[in-house]
């Protein structure tokens, strides 16, 4: 390949005061990865006769590399999903009224870029908060800025903030994610201002960013929830104009494993439950 000019280290590397001016001004341009990889990649380079501009090259492609991964992490913890999850660990066939094909099509996140929404509805342990953040963890990989919680800590909050006169605030940083999962919208009936405050959250995020809603309620149960038909209807109406339906109806995953946890253990007669019983 290409001929080494010089086999010997890059003028400066073993000497004291170079390095200790490139390692301050490597910190200060925030390049962690060069100053921890330059001594290592030359040294290779050097060995296999690699000329000054790969290497560079590859020395900047690596910190390329880390500082997507880390902006990735940096987004990830950004979105205080509860636990992180993903498809891969996910049992389609647990639960056959979910279109799988569906969900790996969103999994490429493109609704997010139509801002359109996706609304999760089934009963307790089906799955929807587990492919609510695969998705989140997905839009995260992909780029997009994403927040999650549930419906009761959002109306909390909001009520909080309109408290001490940070609602503007709030609104406006809700607004502004790419994606925000609103996990759990039913358990917990709302109150009129509660309803009022997660109508408007939505009301805002309209054709401007995606919603991610998963409820164990159908959409005719929503006004228990909402307290009045007007805004239900008027909620529905903006969530829905563009959205994926993931119908998740089934057995508790929940429930069915422990029911196999319970079998193995008792046909083992071993105190040493395994943690995931297979099929
Ligand atoms: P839901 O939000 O619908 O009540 P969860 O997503 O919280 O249900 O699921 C309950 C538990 O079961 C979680 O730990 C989740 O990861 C797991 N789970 C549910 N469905 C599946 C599935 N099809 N494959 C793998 N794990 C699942
Ligand atoms: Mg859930």
């Amino acid at each position: 390949m290409s001929r080494a000019t010089d086999d010997k280290m890059p003028a400066g590397t073993t000497a004291g005061t170079p390095q200790v001016l490139l390692t301050h001004h490597l910190k200060q341009l925030k390049l962690p990865t060069v100053l921890r990889e330059y001594e290592k990649l030359a040294r290779e380079c050097a060995r296999d006769g690699v000329d000054h501009t790969r290497y560079l090259l590859r020395l900047i492609e690596l910190e390329l590399i880390d500082r997507e991964r880390r902006t990735v992490e940096r987004r990830i913890r950004a979105a205080r999903f509860p636990a992180v999850k993903s498809l891969d660990t996910f049992d389609f066939t647990a639960i056959p009224s979910l279109n799988k094909m569906l969900v790996l099509e969103l999994a490429r996140c493109e609704y997010i870029l139509r801002r359109e929404n996706i609304i999760a509805l089934g009963n307790s342990g089906t799955g929807k908060t587990h492919v609510a953040l695969a998705l989140g963890l997905a839009a995260c990989q992909k780029g997009f800025t994403v927040a999650f919680t549930t419906a009761a800590a959002l109306v909390n909050q909001l009520m909080e903030a309109r408290d001490e006169k940070r609602l503007l605030k709030m609104q406006r940083d809700l607004a502004a994610v790419k994606l925000l999962i609103v996990d759990e919208l039913g358990y917990v009936p709302l109150s009129p201002t509660g309803a009022e405050l997660l109508f408007e959250t939505f009301s805002q995020r309209y054709e401007r960013g995606s919603t991610i809603v998963t409820s164990n309620l159908p959409f005719e149960d929503w006004t228990q929830v909402l307290g009045s038909e007007r805004l239900t209807g008027a909620l529905l109406d903006r969530l829905t104009h563009h959205v994926s339906i993931l119908t998740m109806n089934g057995d508790s995953y929940r429930l069915k494993q422990s029911a196999h946890r319970r079998r193995a253990a008792g046909a083992e007669q071993n105190q040493a439950t395994p943690a995931h019983a297979t099929d």
